[in-house]
């Protein structure tokens, strides 16, 4: 039995007025993109929800660009029938049989947006529930917490019925909260860091320092890899490739102690902020987590965020490691991320990093490199950027080419 209408409800209940509005037609409009393939598919919008129409028979692929869409708060598959009472009850006879396991308590609710059918609510409840449960022996009606509810919504034309509602996964649209540079290493959090940003609203584009040849070309693909993923849930990416061994190089000839992290992290901040404010971003977005690691304690962070004015966003900070693994799975970032290519900080790594570094030792000690204005000049010179499609269009882009 497959659905013919999907019925979308929109999410960010605060919202009032034309935020609303707006709201409302940035994910219709992401959802119309991301589904432009089914030229069947109509569209119709009522009470602040969607109707995604003709769906049969690609209901499939409307399920899982609906999980890819921000701003949505749940969806439901719906079927659809003539306004006749019989058709109705077939209808509902049928969905209530279509359960995996058959329930032992169900309840109907009926909503008459169509004031002219003959029966109000109250009387389409009893006939309806009365028809399942005359040809189900052993069912019993409960009203507070029933294993299935079928709703059933006489609307204009149609009957639509439905008893399952998916939650979607909230947010805001897609870059109606402005842009963020996300720094993008090769491991498993900060892919997470920047789909929790998109989710709020956030475009992103992405920044990734690579020592070359300390780190191989393989390294280099996993992290266009890891765009490519992302970019499923925004269209494309925007990925700056940042040479930076000789920035790792001349840090490491300079300082073999344990503030080698510190400056490395530094360097890297003040280049992805000088192409945040390039190609207008207005946050840093990292996957820091507070206490993971030596350069994730407060003082770490107060020493590394310091070098930069812009906001620097941490959506993973007080997150525990499993959780995010639970959302690199969900967002299909986990299996790229774990692929053993090493990124370029696992080199020139000191046997003992400092997990409470001295502000003033820090500034103190940068201010006698001097060799770093200029090397940072350069390496944002040597950037060199991509566009990362999805999956499917990159494949269409590759077939042109022959
Ligand atoms: P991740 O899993 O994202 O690599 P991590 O737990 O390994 O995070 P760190 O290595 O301390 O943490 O890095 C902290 C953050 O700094 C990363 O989440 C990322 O945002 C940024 N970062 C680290 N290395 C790079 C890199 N080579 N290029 C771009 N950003 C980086
Ligand atoms: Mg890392």
């Amino acid at each position: 039995m497959y659905p013919d209408i999907m019925l979308v409800r929109f999410g960010e209940l605060t919202l009032k007025g034309r935020n609303r509005k707006k709201f409302e037609q940035s994910v219709t409009k992401q959802i119309q993109r991301l589904l432009s393939e089914h030229e069947e598919i109509t569209y119709s919008s009522e009470f602040g929800r969607l109707y995604i129409e003709n769906v049969k028979n690609c209901y499939e692929h409307v399920s899982e660009v609906l999980q890819k869409v921000f701003g949505i708060r749940s969806y439901s598959p719906a079927y659809t029938t003539d306004n006749e009472v019989q058709a109705i009850q077939n209808l509902a006879l049928s969905i209530f049989r279509a359960q995996a396991k058959a329930p032992e308590t169900f309840k109907v609710s009926v909503r008459r947006a169509n004031k002219k059918f003959p029966h109000d609510s109250h009387q389409m409840n009893y006939l309806v529930g009365g028809h399942v449960l005359d040809e189900t022996p052993n069912l019993k009606v409960d009203v507070h917490h029933p294993e299935i509810n079928i709703r059933v919504e006489i609307r204009e034309t149609k009957s639509l019925l439905y008893s399952e509602v998916i939650p979607g996964t909230g947010g805001f649209p897609l870059g109606t909260n402005g842009k963020g540079m996300l720094l993008l290493s090769g491991g498993i959090d900060s892919p997470v860091a920047g789909w929790f940003a998109m989710r709020k609203g956030l475009a992103i584009e992405a920044v990734h320092f690579h020592s070359y040849p300390y780190t191989s070309e393989r390294a280099k693909q996993k992290v266009i890899d890891l765009t490519r993923k992302l970019s499923e849930y925004a269209g494309e990416i925007k990925l700056h490739l940042v040479p930076f061994t000789e920035i790792q190089t001349r840090l490491h000839e300079a300082h073999k102690g344990n503030f080698m992290i510190t400056f490395m992290r530094r360097a890297m901040y003040r280049i992805a902020e000088r192409l945040a404010e390039q190609n207008g971003a207005g946050a840093l977005v990292t996957g820091e987590s507070l206490g993971q690691v030596a350069s994730q304690t407060l003082a770490s962070m107060n020493a590394i965020g310091r070098v930069v004015n812009l906001p620097i966003i941490q959506p993973l900070i007080t997150m525990d490691k499993t959780e995010i693994i639970r959302i690199a799975e969900k967002i299909d970032t986990y299996e790229t991320s774990i692929l053993p290519y090493d990124d370029c900080c696992t080199l020139f790594l000191p046997k003992s990093p400092a997990t409470n570094p001295n502000l003033n030792v820090v500034f103190h000690i940068e201010e006698t490199f001097d060799f770093l204005p200029e090397l940072i000049e350069e390496a944002i010179r040597g950037t060199e950027t991509l566009v990362v499609k999805p999956q499917s269009e990159a494949a269409e882009e590759t077939m042109h080419l022959f």
